[in-house]
């Protein structure tokens, strides 16, 4: 057994692998491939620390191959040729840590490549085990909270039903009141905990996803509230986007809904826009309603965090960090800008991907 790093180096070329041999000396455990195929099959079998890919390779494309890596998240550097940034930039968004080009490569930057991607992709690793634990953690714990809440609701109900005016005075009516009012109350608390724990990436791979009919089925959903307070919702030409359908859905109905719940003083008006960038789609849903205070701007997004009494509006304030999940499991942005008394503007980005195929 040897303390060295594992890496694979998978590169056709006899000049270049010794040009790499020779610059790793013996400071790492080096495996060769000379194709794809073969790079993968190495890969499987002795699961390297992390893996040193060439752009070019004799039976599949580098991306290709590289694609694969990704989906098992493994630490790939890139190494590619003159005049192939282009390719760097690419290998870079389908997941490579880093990228090293041939004709400038030095002992120095090949291990601080490997040391960097090793490391990222070991932080990333943990990072998403805590987010399952966590996941599991308010699921289970939103689930079994139910059951004997159930339980004291249900009473509480058979209790009033039964006593009412009977042998219990008006105080202990009140006071039963109460009980029923909080343990309906957790009641919600508990079903929107469990509704946040359910938004996962696991939930649907992204698809091509044409917003106009995400927004109607969004102002369907929230028909009643739109009808009621009378506002006129509007929205621009609006683009397809790789995303989860269900999630976008959910996104624009929980930012229409507070722009039509947190009204002022005349009917809600509000705006869905859109603006397509190479790397990215930037939305906006803009309101005319009560505005909210800069101060608030991490403190809204998240999870139970309300900046008004539930007298005055009702909710539990689970909504918009629903939305900072969906659109941060998109590798997107939120943020708002507002004046208070004039309105406001959600925005948020979803990026554009670039698809093998
Ligand atoms: P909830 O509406 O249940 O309170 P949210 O997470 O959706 O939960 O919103 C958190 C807080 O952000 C709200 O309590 C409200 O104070 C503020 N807020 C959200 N959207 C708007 C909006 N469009 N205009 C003004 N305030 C808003």
């Amino acid at each position: 057994m040897t303390d060295k790093l594992n890496v694979l180096l998978i590169e056709d070329d006899d000049v270049d692998r010794e040009a790499v041999h020779r610059l790793v000396g013996d400071k790492y455990q080096l495996l060769d491939a000379e194709t794809g195929t073969q790079g993968l099959e190495v890969f499987r079998s002795q699961k390297p620390d992390c893996v040193l890919l060439d752009y070019r390779l004799p039976d599949m494309d580098g991306l290709d191959v590289l694609d694969q890596l990704a989906k098992v998240d493994a630490p790939v550097v890139m190494l590619t040729g003159i005049g192939t940034t282009a390719v760097a930039v690419e290998a870079m968004k389908r997941g490579a840590q880093d990228y090293l080009s041939k004709e400038a490569i030095t002992e120095q930057s090949l291990s601080r490549a490997v040391a960097n991607a090793v490391e990222k992709v070991s932080l990333q690793r943990k990072l998403l085990a805590k987010q399952e634990e966590l996941q599991q953690f308010a699921h289970i714990a939103s689930h079994d909270l139910q059951e004997p809440l159930r339980t004291i609701t249900g009473f509480c109900e058979l209790l009033q039903l039964d006593y009412q005016g009977k042998q219990l005075d008006d105080r202990a009516n009140e006071f039963m009141g109460h009980i029923v009012a909080g343990a309906k109350r957790m009641q919600t608390l508990i079903i929107d905990l469990l509704n946040y724990s359910r938004v996962d990436s696991e939930d649907k791979p992204l698809e091509a996803v044409d917003c106009v009919p995400v927004v109607e089925q969004a102002l369907n959903n929230l028909q009643g509230a739109i009808r009621e307070c009378q506002a006129t919702v509007t929205h621009d030409s609006l683009p397809t986007v790789m995303a989860n359908r269900s999630q976008l859905v959910q996104l624009f109905q929980n930012l229409i809904g507070n722009a039509v719940k947190y009204r002022g003083d005349t009917p809600p008006e509000v705006h869905v826009m859109a603006e397509s960038k190479p790397s990215e789609t930037l939305f906006c849903v803009k309101d005319n309603g009560i505005g909210i205070d800069d101060k608030y701007s991490d403190r809204v997004f998240q999870i139970f965090r309300r900046l008004h009494s539930r007298d005055q509006y009702s909710g539990t304030g689970v909504g918009l960090a629903i939305c900072k999940k969906i659109v941060e499991l998109h590798d997107g942005r939120i943020w708002f800008e507002s004046q208070l008394a004039q309105g406001s503007e959600f925005f948020f980005t979803i990026p554009t991907l670039y698809r093998a195929d």
